[in-house]
C-alpha cells in the first residue's frame, strides 16, 4: 500500500525522547462537505491545519496516512490486516500508537487488533470525533489530543496502557469491550460490561486495577486471517421458520453469532431448537450473544435457554456482539480445528469477557 507519512514539526527541543505514531483511516474526524452535501473523508494535511496545538508535544510524532482516507462503514479484516502490519513495522520505533478512524466501526476494529495482536506492551488508542475538524464545535481536538497525552504517558518508564483501546469523550475504554451506543451526542462509545480505564478530567485518572498487566518478557507477534463466512442472527418476536432455516442453510456458513434475549434466551418452539440442532450437527458454531447492554448469558437460568447447552451453543457471557463476531472469525481464520476455535471462542482470549 501507498502511504503517506508525515513528520509533524514539533516545538520540542531537537531529539524528543518518546515518540508516537498516528494512523490516520479516515472517518468523520477528517472529512469534509462535496458539492451533495455529504461528508466524504478528507487527508490529513486539514486536520493537521486544524489542531496546530499538536505541535506544543514535546514528542516525536509521525503520521501514517491510509492512501485513500476512508468511512469506516466500508473498513473491511483487510484493513484490519493493514493496521497490524503498519503496528508491527513501526513497534520498535514509537513509545504508542493512535489510530484516528470512523466511529461507525471502531469497535469491531478495535476488537480484531486486540485479538490478532500477541504480546502487546504499548498503548493503541483509538479515536475519533462526531463532528468534523474543521467545524467551530468539532470534538476532534479533545479527543486527538488527550489521545496522543494518553499514549504517551508513562509511569517509572513503562507504558500505563498496554493494550487496544477506545478513547473518546473524556473516557477510555477497552477496545473490546465498547460499543458505539449514540449517533448524535459526543458520548459514542460506552463499555457496559466493563469498567472505564480512564476518565479525563483536569487530570487524566487511570483506573489501575482494570488495566491489562503486560506479560512480562512478551514480544509482539501478529496473526491475520480472519475466515468471514459468520453471521449474526438477531431474535425478534414474529421470527419465522422459513428465514431461520435459510439463515442456516447459507454455503460454507461456519459460525454464527445468535442475538438472544436477556440472559441468553431463545424462543424455545421445537422447530427453533431443531434448526440449531441441525446447525451444530452439520459443523456450525453457534455463540449465544444478549441483546442486553448490561448482563451476561447464562444458559440454563430460564426454561427457554435450557436446551441450548443440551444442544452444544456455546454460551457468550458478557461479551459484545462486535467482539463476538470478530473474535469468531479470528478463530476460525487462525486455529486448525472446530475443536480450539469452540475451546477459545468461551473464554478470555484478550480481557473481552469475563470468566
Ligand atoms: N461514517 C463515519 C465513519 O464511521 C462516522 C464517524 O466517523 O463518526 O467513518
Amino acid at each position: 500500500m501507498n502511504y503517506k507519512i508525515v513528520n509533524i514539526r514539533t516545538t520540542a527541543e531537537s531529539d524528543p525522547q518518546d515518540s508516537i505514531l498516528i494512523i490516520y483511516t479516515g472517518g468523520t474526524v477528517g472529512m469534509v462537505f462535496d458539492e451533495d452535501a455529504s461528508l466524504a473523508p478528507f487527508n490529513f494535511s486539514k486536520v493537521l491545519e486544524k489542531i496546530p496545538e499538536i505541535s506544543q508535544f514535546k514528542l516525536k510524532i509521525t503520521v501514517i496516512s491510509f492512501p485513500v482516507p476512508i468511512d469506516s462503514s466500508n473498513i473491511t479484516p483487510k484493513n484490519w490486516g493493514d493496521l497490524a502490519y503498519i503496528i508491527y513495522e513501526n513497534y520498535s520505533q514509537y513509545d504508542g500508537f493512535v489510530i484516528l478512524h470512523g466511529t461507525d466501526t471502531m469497535a469491531y476494529t478495535a476488537s480484531a487488533l486486540s485479538f490478532m495482536l500477541e504480546g502487546l506492551k504499548k498503548p493503541i488508542i483509538f479515536t475519533g470525533a462526531q463532528i468534523p475538524v474543521g467545524h467551530i464545535r468539532s470534538d476532534a481536538r479533545e479527543n486527538l489530543i488527550t489521545a496522543i497525552e494518553i499514549a504517551s504517558t508513562k509511569e517509572n518508564g513503562e507504558p500505563v496502557i498496554n493494550e487496544v483501546c477506545i478513547y473518546f469523550n473524556f473516557v477510555l475504554l477497552r477496545g473490546n469491550r465498547s460499543q458505539k451506543v449514540r449517533s448524535s451526542t459526543f458520548a459514542a462509545f460506552e463499555s457496559h460490561k466493563y469498567p472505564a480505564l480512564a476518565e479525563s478530567g483536569i487530570f487524566i485518572e487511570y483506573n489501575h486495577a482494570s488495566l491489562n498487566k503486560p506479560k512480562a518478557g512478551a514480544k509482539l507477534t501478529i496473526k491475520n486471517m480472519f475466515d468471514p463466512h459468520v453471521a449474526i442472527l438477531k431474535l425478534f418476536p414474529g421470527l419465522q421458520k422459513e428465514v431461520v432455516e435459510s439463515f442456516f442453510s447459507i454455503p460454507d456458513l461456519k459460525g454464527v453469532v445468535l442475538e438472544t434475549y436477556g440472559s441468553g434466551n431463545t424462543i424455545n418452539a421445537d422447530w427453533f431448537i431443531q434448526c440449531l440442532q441441525n446447525a451444530i450437527e452439520r459443523g456450525i458454531i453457534i455463540f449465544n450473544v444478549s441483546q442486553c447492554a448490561g448482563g451476561e448469558v447464562i444458559q440454563g437460568r430460564y426454561e427457554t435457554s435450557k436446551k441450548l447447552d443440551q444442544i452444544g451453543v456455546l454460551s457468550g457471557g458478557d461479551i459484545t456482539t462486535e467482539a463476538a463476531v470478530t473474535k469468531l472469525m479470528f478463530l476460525l481464520g487462525t486455529e486448525k480445528s472446530m475443536k480450539k476455535v469452540k475451546q477459545k471462542l468461551v473464554v478470555p482470549l484478550k480481557g473481552e469477557m469475563d470468566f
